[in-house]
């Protein structure tokens, strides 16, 4: 079982930068082609921004032309959990960091093989980790 990280509200705001709290702890989603790791392509693995806990590795990454970044397997799936979410009028499973809690996207079952999901992510919600 993932150890949890647990903080009050204060404490977040304290700790992550307006933007970054805005999508992990406010469930905001940042403008689709915006993320500054859309784009990236180096190898290395992707944490939370939130706690550090490690959760895509970029392996795993693929462009899917949604604007977000894209995974199509997390490293565990321990270290995300789902929930239903039922805003905005219509259904979709939430992703967030098993760990801290934190908003990391949705995942939709429109991915490529060999799952046939993907983890659309805010790069927000993510710190790269280059792997020299
Ligand atoms: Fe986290």
């Amino acid at each position: 079982m993932t150890e949890r990280i647990e903080k009050t509200d204060e404490e977040w705001k304290a700790q992550l930068p307006p933007e970054r709290y805005q999508v992990l702890r406010l469930k905001g989603t940042e403008r689709p082609f915006t993320g500054r790791l859309l784009h990236n392509k180096e190898k290395g693995i992707y944490v939370c921004a939130g706690c550090g806990a490690e959760l895509f590795r970029s392996d795993a990454k693929y462009d899917s032309r949604c604007g977000w970044p894209s995974f199509f397997i997390p490293i565990s799936d321990d270290m995300i959990e789902e929930r239903r979410d039922e805003s905005h009028g219509t259904v979709r499973t939430e992703i967030v960091c098993a760990r801290c809690g934190g908003h990391l996207g949705h995942v939709f079952g429109d991915g490529p093989d060999p799952t046939g999901r993907r983890y659309c992510v805010n790069s927000l919600s993510l710190d790269f980790m280059n792997k020299d």
